[in-house]
């Protein structure tokens, strides 16, 4: 499978597959990303990392 990631600055992100490699669609959810810092879309395996600490001065 293409890895499909999407590189986010909020900690909470909306998928509903729209746009992704193989056109899956499916209903509309909010994911809350994980402490590790991604968190994977149940429907379309979409990653989302993310990466809002990276210009955060104080981490
Ligand atoms: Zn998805």
């Amino acid at each position: 499978m293409i890895e499909d990631i999407r590189y986010v600055d909020t900690k909470v992100v909306n998928c509903d597959g729209n746009s992704s490699h193989d056109g899956l669609v499916h209903p509309s959810i909010y994911l809350t990303i994980a402490k590790e810092g991604k968190v994977e879309c149940p429907y379309c395996s979409r990653t989302f990392i993310y990466e809002g600490t990276r210009s955060d001065p104080h981490s």
